[in-house]
């Protein structure tokens, strides 16, 4: 749907609500430094999903999944948050915002000063042992370039969904909840292609939520569930939305 800029758009259907709820994906910390997994830049170039991101890869070649979940680990801890994840916690500190679902596993919202953050696909902050279900924080038992172990011995695995896996079942009630309620659905930075985080949209939309993506790609949502698409970077895009939700002109910064 167009109708004239989209920015001011969205900026005029966030203005003065309080159930607006943000789902992102890995485009939201592209700027910050963490490649996504699709596009020229994205890490599937580099690694076959299906050979090194399912749980199976992982029981069968624990090993060889660490060459790609090491990458991730050191991308994960150099980044800090960009605009857009300071801007959502913004909007949140506004009152506008009430939830940000996301499918990252960076833990950039929370450092961002995100207060509800609803993380869809674990994060990297904890390692768990697939044999004794011990937990250790990843900056305890990381060394770089070797697959993390337990003290029973068995590699571990980090905290994070593996396609195969099952969302952890209070995210995705919560996800859930509050796809069913919010007024305004931000989806930031995602394809939209990893089930069952893509169904989000479907379901705020049919519960009644107006959609609005931001991506500087169209995505299978564009055409489809998407209300009002804001074709910019997220940075530009969020940045765009404060200034013109405080009444501010200009370019932004
Ligand atoms: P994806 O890689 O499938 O898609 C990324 C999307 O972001 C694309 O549509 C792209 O057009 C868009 N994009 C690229 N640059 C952008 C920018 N600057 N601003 C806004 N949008 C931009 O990502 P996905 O849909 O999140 O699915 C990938 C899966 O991989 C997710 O489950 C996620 O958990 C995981 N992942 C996480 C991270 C992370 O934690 N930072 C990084 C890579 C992948
Ligand atoms: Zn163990």
């Amino acid at each position: 749907m167009t109708r004239g800029d989209p920015v001011l758009e969205a900026a005029r259907l966030l203005r003065g609500r309080t159930d607006a709820v943000a789902l992102t994906g890995a485009g939201i910390s592209v700027e910050s430094g963490i490649p996504a997994f699709r596009g020229w830049q994205g890490l599937w170039g580099k690694y076959d999903p299906m050979e090194y991101a399912t749980l199976g890869a992982f029981l069968r070649s624990p090993i060889k999944v660490w060459r790609m979940l090491s990458e991730m680990v050191a991308l994960c801890g150099d980044a800090a948050p960009n605009a857009a994840h300071r801007g959502l916690a913004e909007l949140e500190g506004m009152g506008i915002l009430r939830a940000v679902i996301t499918q990252n596993v960076d833990g950039l919202h929370q450092a961002a000063g995100a207060r509800n953050v609803i993380e869809y696909h674990g994060n990297m902050e904890a390692l768990v042992c697939i044999a004794c279900w011990r937990r250790y924080p990843t900056r305890q038992r990381w060394v770089d370039g070797r697959a993390p172990t337990c003290d029973c011995g068995e590699i571990l695995k980090p905290d994070v969904v593996l396609f195969g896996e099952p969302i952890p079942w209070l995210a995705q009630e919560r996800a859930e909840e509050e796809a069913r309620t919010c007024g305004v659905l931000l989806v930031i930075g995602t394809s939209a292609q990893v089930s069952p985080a893509c169904d989000i949209p479907r379901v705020a939309k049919k519960a009644g939520a107006t959609v609005v993506e931001i991506n500087p790609e169209e995505t299978a949502l564009t055409r489809t569930v998407a209300d009002l698409h804001v074709p910019g970077t997220a940075t530009d895009a969020v940045r765009s939305i404060l200034i013109a939700l405080s009444g501010g002109e200009g370019t932004p910064r």
